[in-house]
């Protein structure tokens, strides 16, 4: 039987090539295919600088010291994350905050971060929505907002490389500070590990630069100064090759996937998230809502279905609970919880492949 997971890297020969020039050539790291992958995606989405780094993780770390936060800043993100758009405020001595989600499309409620503004005592500095699934969160009420509270805005565009909002690329920064992406094998496309940040602002550019390498800088012949703690956080020409060779195929890759929601979509019936008018997704996740969750889990298993569930609300972590929150905190992220999971999407499955996925599920409901 063959078995199917719910997300899978597609390489093909011209990404086989292109690492294997780049291992053949003088740069390893710091050469010219970092810097080719960083204007790669300038050019995709539009905006005007990217620094490419070792992870979205990290990525999200130097988001959260470029724009200063510390001790007694609080950031606001959504319960149904990855954990590391939540754990980065924690890196840099901030305190996390969160705002309940929309049941129908699982993105960030901007009337809910409303509500915490107001009860906020000026501590907010910070948003991080998260693209959830793929779909761009409500961009102008966030940034409607944030601007009326001189808060920065920072996309978790994790799931969301190659979407769109309002005819505008996620990555753009047109409603926000700065972008950041994923290039994890889970993702849409993928460089091993690896992540971007994309900005339109010169000194959050400089300042995000520096800090992925040491906090040095450059001064004369062979003198640097280190003017701040930085790390190395740097993405390898080896990966920035795979990259650049990726990036070619993400039209093609978002094509496919939306293929595969419709196909989802028209022909399970079951329940799952909707797509607003001002997105045009390029999917990460096809998630559909089951009653009983953990039945229909171990039935997928046992019929060669790996499914996965997307995500356990952050604030029910044990770790975010000795920080102080409870179950009962953010109903709607608790609701969609119990029921969701995620099925099999990702580029390399054929037509054949979505009937044979669709007939076993139709089997256990
Ligand atoms: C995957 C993911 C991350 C972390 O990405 P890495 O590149 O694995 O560090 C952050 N946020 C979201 C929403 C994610 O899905």
């Amino acid at each position: 039987m063959k078995v199917y997971g719910y997300g899978k890297q597609y390489l093909d020969l011209s990404d086989y090539l292109a690492v294997l020039k780049t291992l053949k050539s003088d740069f390893l790291t710091c050469g010219p295919k970092v810097k080719e992958f960083e204007q790669a995606i300038c050019d995709y989405t539009g905006a005007k600088y990217c620094v490419a780094v070792s992870s979205a993780t990290a990525a999200l770390h130097l988001t959260m010291l470029a724009i200063g936060i510390s001790k007694g800043d609080e950031v606001i993100t959504s319960p149904i994350t990855f954990l590391a758009s939540a754990n980065c405020v924690l890196y840099a001595g901030g305190t996390v905050k969160f705002a309940d989600i929309e049941p129908e499309t699982a993105n960030i409620d901007p009337h809910e971060i409303e509500k915490r503004l107001k009860v906020d005592k000026g501590r907010t500095k910070a948003i991080i929505p998260v693209h959830f699934a793929g779909q761009s969160c409500n961009m102008e009420k966030i940034r409607s907002l944030t601007q009326k509270h001189n808060l920065f805005v920072i996309e978790d565009a994790a799931h969301a490389i190659g979407s769109e909002y309002k005819g505008s690329k996620v990555g753009s920064c047109k409603y926000s500070d700065m972008t950041v992406f994923s290039f994890h094998p889970v993702k849409t496309i993928t460089t091993g590990e690896g992540g971007a940040i994309t900005t339109n602002n010169e000194e959050l550019y400089r300042k995000l630069l520096h800090l992925r390498s040491h906090g040095m800088y450059r001064t004369q012949n062979w003198e640097y100064e280190m003017r701040e703690l930085g790390y190395n956080y740097r993405l390898t020409d080896i990966q920035a090759a795979l990259g650049i060779s990726q990036l070619q195929k993400l039209d093609k890759f978002k094509k496919r996937r939306r293929e595969i929601v419709n196909f989802y979509n028209e022909n399970l019936g079951l329940p799952h998230l909707v797509e607003k008018d001002f997105s045009n997704a390029c999917f990460h996740l096809y998630v559909t809502l089951v009653d009983n969750r953990e039945e229909f889990y171990l039935k997928a298993r046992e019929r060669g279905l790996n499914l996965q569930v997307h995500y356990i609300p952050v604030h029910t972590q044990p770790y975010y609970k000795n920080l102080g929150f409870k179950e009962g905190d953010f109903p709607n992220s608790e609701a969609y919880y119990k029921k969701c999971i995620s099925l099999p999407l990702y580029p390399g499955l054929k037509n054949s492949d979505l009937h044979e996925i669709v007939k076993r599920i139709k089997a256990i409901i």
